[in-house]
């Protein structure tokens, strides 16, 4: 069976991929200008106001994008199992309801707004972290250098990163300015390479998280319009596909039929696990297929 093309799809995840890549940098380049020397809580609200607009934009730039895209993956997942299933000699019923395809559309387009929506969330949060470690850090520079008294802090984290840094400046003599660096150094490099995201306790860059995202969701919206058309054509089975290089948790699901209605006698109901993507970046997807044609696949 031919996998199903995934050019265009690619063309789409580069796409968002790059939009987050590209606000992550301005968002970077704005905390970047922050130094703890001369942090002052009115440059970090001003920070705070940029992010958020920067945020606003990705929140509007990912509803445009999972409306788009979600209908682009459907459609042309669509045509594709349409192909196959006039291979196997399936024809469209006249009694299935055309507005269900722009529905199953509609409601995973949503879905994948809301997992871009809820990961914008998070990059304010982080930004809000990374600036109360640079408050910290200022207050604590000065008493590096006046030896005065400690103010409570809010994030754990961040105390802890930059309470770390101080006492290697200080083991180490590093003049006060000097940790400074130090402290930005660190809370950058943090940034960059892993937590601005962050979902169910993992952290994630901007771009991968936005590419995972896109590349789940538009599979899931191939598999929904694989099970749409295979119910317009009143055909009830399917075949996972078998690949060259199976990944592990598909490798019990390959070449395995199964019925969408659960009501064939001889096979079981596709399980909500066995719809791809069943795991991130998983490349199988459901083909149509019917007794006949099993029977002359295996003549
Ligand atoms: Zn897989």
């Amino acid at each position: 069976m031919p996998r199903l093309p995934s050019i265009p799809i690619e063309r789409l995840i580069q796409e968002i991929g790059a939009t987050y890549a590209e606000s992550a940098s301005r968002i970077m380049a704005i905390l970047r200008e922050l130094h703890p020397e001369n942090y002052h809580p009115t440059a970090a609200t001003v920070a705070t106001h940029r992010i958020r607009s920067i945020v606003r934009g990705l929140d509007a730039e990912a509803v445009n994008w999972a409306a788009a895209s979600i209908k682009t993956a459907y459609i042309e997942s669509k045509g594709v199992t349409r192909v196959k299933l006039e291979a196997i000699g399936a024809k469209p019923s006249r009694k299935y309801d055309q507005a269900r395809h722009s529905q199953a559309i509609d409601k995973r387009a949503r879905a994948a707004a809301r997992y871009f929506l809820d990961a914008n969330a998070t990059i304010l949060a982080t930004a809000g972290k990374y600036l109360s470690a640079l408050a910290h850090a200022r207050e604590k520079l000065d008493v590096y250098r006046e030896e005065a008294a400690i103010e409570a802090f809010t994030s754990a984290e961040a105390r802890k990163l930059v309470d770390a840094v101080i006492a290697r400046g200080a083991a180490e003599h590093v003049p006060a300015q000097g940790v400074g660096r130090m402290i930005l150094d660190r809370l950058m490099g943090i940034l960059g390479e892993t937590s601005f995201i962050e979902i169910n306790g993992r952290n994630y860059n901007l771009k991968a998280y936005s590419e995972l995202v896109a590349r789940t969701t538009m599979r899931e919206a191939q598999t929904d319009a694989t099970k749409e058309l295979c119910r317009e054509y009143d055909n009830d089975l399917v075949q996972y596909s078998q690949h060259d290089s199976p990944c592990a948790e598909c490798a019990q699901y390959e070449g395995e039929i199964y019925s969408l209605s659960g009501e064939s006698p001889d096979y079981d109901e596709l399980p909500p696990e066995a719809e791809p993507p069943t795991h991130p970046n998983c490349e199988h997807n459901l083909n149509p297929v019917s007794e006949n044609s099993l029977r002359w696949s295996s003549a």
